[in-house]
């Protein structure tokens, strides 16, 4: 079964909240976008690899997006399978085009067509994983399980090439169709070996109860003030900024479309970036002149007000 459900990463929500505030004359604006870009395209790897590795949930224990804490280091895996004889590592890998495995010069060549380009290599990033796999199973008494890895191109139109050792390299890669094949095989092979069972279950419930949440503050990264972020209520139809306040809810200045709750999304947005709101932070950045509407709106919202710093935080319950 599945322990532990993908959800999307915290930076890239908070990219998602900034990018449509930023002034497209911010020195690092194309950046931003390129990485956020770049994340997302990550994200949809991970979530068409997903897919597939769902079909084990039945006989496997699951978790998605692993963020653990080991010996001052924390790491993040992108699925663990804990299945009946050892833990599975999978790693998403989203290219498009053609991706050549480099298994003596150690490097992970990508050709989109028009331009090739070099990326850390796939094998290295996973090694690095199962060392601190092993570390963190190693001070929960569980060294005795052994770990495995696959790297799963989440796109059936890539092309793997290597550029060495084919066989190799096709223990270890594949497309991620194939993946949960692979690790059922690999789980037989372990129990026709004699090898202990494990309870995953068990196991599974460990990993989770340490799961972190990865994290990370993206104003500081770039250099982003809040000042710097562009006010206004979104227009929930044709994403215009800048509506207008209107007795009980918002109107769009350019396609006229009124909304009761259109700035909640905004509202939430600016508590995800900053951690917290004030009255006075939510009249400026939804645009009001008035003190009680922005008090009344931050009243009815999910929010919660805590007296002691006269600011509102997020629900830990609700949002
Ligand atoms: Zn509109």
């Amino acid at each position: 079964m599945k322990i532990k459900n993908r959800s999307k990463p915290l930076p890239l929500r908070k990219l998602d909240v900034i990018i449509p505030r930023l002034s497209s004359q911010f020195p690092r604006f194309t950046e931003i976008k390129e990485d956020a870009k770049r994340q997302g395209r990550g994200y949809s790897g991970e979530m068409k690899v997903d897919y597939y590795l769902e079909s084990l949930a039945s006989r496997y224990t699951l978790l998605d997006d692993v963020y653990l804490h080991i010996n001052g280091k924390n790491f993040q895996i992108d699925s663990l399978v804990v299945a009946n004889h050892a833990i599975f590592i999978v790693d998403a890998k989203h290219y498009m085009g053609t991706i050549t495995f480099d298994p003596i010069l150690k490097q992970l060549i990508r050709n989109d067509g028009n331009i090739e380009s070099g990326f850390e290599y796939p094998i290295t990033q996973v090694e690095n994983q199962k060392f601190h796999l092993h570390n963190w199973l190693l001070k929960h008494k569980l060294a005795h399980i052994p770990i495995y890895y696959f790297i799963a191109v989440a796109d059936p139109s890539t092309i793997i090439k290597v550029d060495g050792n084919r066989e190799e390299i096709s223990k270890v890669v594949a497309h991620a169709s194939r993946v949960p094949g692979m690790i059922m095989e690999k789980d037989q092979e372990l129990a026709q070996a004699g090898k202990a069972k494990i309870q995953d279950y068990k196991v599974g419930k460990m990993i989770l109860r340490e799961c972190g949440v990865y994290d990370m503050n993206i104003m500081k990264q770039y250099g982003i003030t809040c000042g710097e972020l562009l006010p206004g209520v979104f227009c929930p139809e044709c994403g215009m900024r800048g509506m207008k306040r209107i007795h009980g809810g918002w109107i769009c200045k350019n396609c006229r479309q009124k909304s009761h709750n259109a700035h909640l999304k905004d509202i939430y947005g600016y508590v995800l970036l900053n951690g917290s709101i004030t009255n006075t932070e939510c009249m400026w950045f939804l645009g009001l002149t008035s003190r009680s509407t922005a008090t009344r709106i931050l009243q009815k919202s999910d929010l919660i007000y805590l007296k002691k710093y006269k600011y509102w935080v997020k629900n830990p319950k609700t949002c």
